[in-house]
């Protein structure tokens, strides 16, 4: 092989700036890096086992898995060998040169963030290493030269990829001879001044033995020509609760879900039946950055006889529980099953239906036991399980049980049978709002009438909630109401506050009123569905709501968004006899025959500003801006009587 073929090529642009963040980083654990390239080595023993069942010649006369670590204190250097699945020069290439990796690019992200509120990115990107993990570029933190040599099993080439972090590394092929093994990669670290400690047994020793303890793959050193186990080597996830630590559970989260948070809850099970199985599955405490990409993928791993088969099997979990990291295996599936034969299997089906129920009754137990704490997990999670709701409509009950929403009654979060237990006398609806934004959601003018006469309304603002709610229709048989949508008939409810109840009411306009809204729906004509009087209304002086039969606001917006459709209904606005504006109009249009033309012209500019007002409060844009600006020009000349 000619070996002076030796092509250099620089890093992608972020990663130099991930290399330089690295490099520089005061980090002080940086001996997480041998964590990192200890998890990519057994990832890579795990891609050829599982690539070998139905190609067993890759194996080649090497079927002993392992993970290699020597150190060498003349050179100052530290080795990681692996007889993993290997690299190609164009894989050599694309991992190492570009950022591949989820969990690197969120890190990046995070950096861009923090870089917006502080100008000095090398301690923030110090934290965030600890947090993210960068994966194989954390060598850099310890190295200042990086040679990783690797031959693809099944290749007969042998490749050597060096660099020193600093914007290019060099890539040439070398004698397979090169590798002393007969696939897989050995990654050769000089390590800085500072550094040297990682050529120490012991410490060595003792890092596996922290971070790594739970890699399936046996992680040995040779010590006296001796080879030397340092890690447990057996999958945690077999192993009696007993026998597992809270830090080996926490440094698997760490590696199975390419997290550095601490789970928010764990849960650990072997079942033992018709169809065997074990599983040590997470939820994680912080939103995972592609919880709400449009794949709506999970994070559990299956695992065939202790043998990793796919980290993408849509089957094994629905995607409302994608929060989930870990690993589910079983003994009953055939280990060269392929990836269309584990689309509707039977086997699978049950294991995520058992899986999924255990999952719904752990958070049970978490929300009645520990209502704070589950609180937290909603606000991470809540709108990903609430589309469960439409999804699984065998698991409702339980996720009715287990949703949360914002109300205008009460402080937190309240669940359904709270709401209903509240609700006053002689109310058969729920009530709801629902919006893009929690905040203006509270705002909105269509709650004063419900909070004048102390009725509750849940908030809600996850676009997830327009298609549950339509979907399960009511809740303990009450039917769910949108506050925007229909009429509301409120008059039978008591003021909740009696001294308010004491007030005479505002003088009644009410003939000025039928006036009022008779020209309203002339001078709007084609621009609203309809102009009725208001039950909901106490402060505001108008509103927008949908009619009955007609799509809710938020939804057909959100439709819109989406391309979903390019109509948009006519709305009803509602006006409020009772408000000064309102009663101070019809008044005005009593004199109107009085006052002459110029009076007609400035109703019709009122007529539109309301409708305006109304759209804005809605979060809709101005159809007519020019126009919108004009007539408030003209109405508040006239007011200061210029
Ligand atoms: P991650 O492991 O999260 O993907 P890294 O930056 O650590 O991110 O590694 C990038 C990629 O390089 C890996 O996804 C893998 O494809 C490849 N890789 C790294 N180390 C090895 C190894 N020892 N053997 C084979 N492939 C490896």
């Amino acid at each position: 092989m000619d070996t002076n073929c030796e092509e250099k090529l620089s890093f992608q642009a972020e990663v130099s700036r991930l290399l330089d963040i690295v490099a520089n980083s005061l980090y002080s654990n940086k001996e997480i890096f041998l964590r990192e390239l200890i998890s990519n080595a057994s990832d890579a023993c795990d891609r050829l086992r599982y690539a070998a069942l139905t190609e067993p010649e890759l194996l080649a006369g090497d079927p002993d898995f392992k993970i290699h670590l020597s150190s060498d204190a003349k050179a100052r250097t530290l080795t990681i060998a692996d007889n993993g699945i290997g690299m190609n020069r164009d894989e050599l290439i694309e991992n190492l040169g570009t950022i591949a990796r989820s969990g690197t690019a969120a890190f990046m992200n995070q950096m861009k963030d923090q870089e917006k509120d502080k100008s000095d990115g090398k301690t923030g990107g110090a934290n965030l290493i600890g947090q993210f993990g960068v994966g194989f570029y954390s060598s850099f933190m310890v190295a200042d030269k990086v040679e990783v040599t690797s031959r693809k099993a099944g290749e007969d080439h042998a490749w050597t990829w060096t660099s020193d972090g600093k914007g290019d590394f060099t890539v040439a092929a070398v004698s397979p001879d090169a590798l002393d093994l007969a696939r897989g990669t050995r990654i050769v670290l000089s390590l800085k001044k500072d550094a040297a400690e990682y050529q120490d047994t012991a410490r060595l020793r003792t890092i596996v033995k922290t971070y790594s303890d739970h890699v399936a793959i046996p992680v040995v050193m040779t010590v006296d020509d001796k080879e030397d186990m340092l890690n447990s080597a057996s999958a945690i996830w077999r192993r009696a609760k007993s026998e597992v630590s809270e830090e080996q559970y926490k440094e698997f989260y760490h590696h199975v879900a390419h997290a550095f948070d601490d789970p928010w809850l764990r849960l650990h099970f072997k079942v033992e039946g018709v169809i065997e199985y074990s599983g040590l599955l997470y939820v994680p405490a912080s939103q995972p950055f592609d919880l709400f990409a449009p794949e709506r993928r999970h994070g559990v791993k299956l695992y065939v006889k202790r043998i990793f088969i796919t980290d993408d099997c849509a089957e094994l979990v629905p995607p409302y529980l994608r929060f989930l990291r870990g690993v589910i295996d079983t003994e009953d599936l055939a280990l060269n099953i392929s990836r269309e034969m584990l689309q509707e299997h039977p086997v699978l089906t049950k294991i995520r239906g058992a899986v999924t129920k255990r999952v719904l009754k752990e958070l049970k137990k978490k929300a009645e036991k520990k209502p704070e704490e589950y609180a937290k997990f909603w606000e991470n999670f809540g709108a990903v399980l609430k589309e469960g709701l439409y999804e699984d409509a065998g698991q409702r009950e339980i996720l009715t049980e287990l949703a949360r929403f914002a109300s205008t009654k009460s402080e937190g979060l309240t669940g359904l049978s709270g709401y209903v237990e509240r609700m006053a006398e002689g109310q058969s609806d729920i009530y709801y709002i629902s919006g893009n934004d929690a905040d203006a959601v509270r705002r909105s003018p269509h709650l004063e009438g419900f909070e004048a006469k102390g009725i509750e309304v849940l908030l809600l603002s996850d676009p997830v909630d327009e298609f549950w709610i339509p979907a399960i229709g009511t809740f303990q048989d009450k039917p769910f109401k949108s506050v925007t949508r229909g009429d509301v008939d409120l008059s039978g409810f008591a003021t909740k506050d009696s001294d308010e109840k004491a007030k005479p009411e505002p003088e009644d306009a009410a003939p000025g009123t039928d006036a009022l809204v008779a020209f309203l729906k002339l001078a709007l004509k084609d621009a609203v569905k309809d102009v009725r009087r208001s039950e909901r209304l106490t402060g505001s002086p108008v509103c927008l709501i949908a009619d009955e039969g007609d799509m809710d606001m938020h939804l057909e917006r959100l439709l819109k968004q989406h391309r979903q459709i390019d109509t948009a209904s006519k709305r009803v606005l509602e006006i409020n006899p009772k408000h000064s504006l309102i009663r101070s109009l019809s008044r005005r249009l009593e004199d109107k025959d009085a006052a002459g033309g110029g009076a007609n012209a400035a109703l019709d500019d009122a007529a539109w500003l309301l409708l305006d007002q109304a759209r804005i409060l809605e979060g809709e844009t101005v159809p007519d801006p020019a126009a919108f600006a004009r007539r408030l020009t003209a109405i508040v000349e006239r007011g200061f009587g210029t």
